[in-house]
């Protein structure tokens, strides 16, 4: 995702009088484990390569369901014999 940031230095003209800010800047958030999230900052050289592996990520959770999905079918063909 991508967030604006304020830097508070006064006289700023990007953040005072209710400006936008400074940015955009990239954040990249990772849930680590239950209700815990990481918000890990993305320089712009490396946002294309972070947002590969988001989508590989994706990818793969995509297949573990199916995968997950079909052994459940196979359980209950082997429960019926
Ligand atoms: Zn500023």
């Amino acid at each position: 995702m991508k967030r604006m940031i304020r830097c508070n230095k006064p006289g700023c003209r990007y953040c005072e009088n209710k400006g936008k800010g400074h940015g955009p800047i990239w954040i990249l958030s990772v849930s680590a484990g239950t209700r815990r999230v990481r918000q890990i900052p993305v320089p712009a050289h490396l946002k294309q390569e972070v947002e590969e592996g988001v989508r590989r990520y994706a990818e793969i959770q995509k297949w573990l369901k199916q995968i997950s999905s079909l052994s459940l079918n196979l359980l209950e063909e082997r429960k019926k014999r």
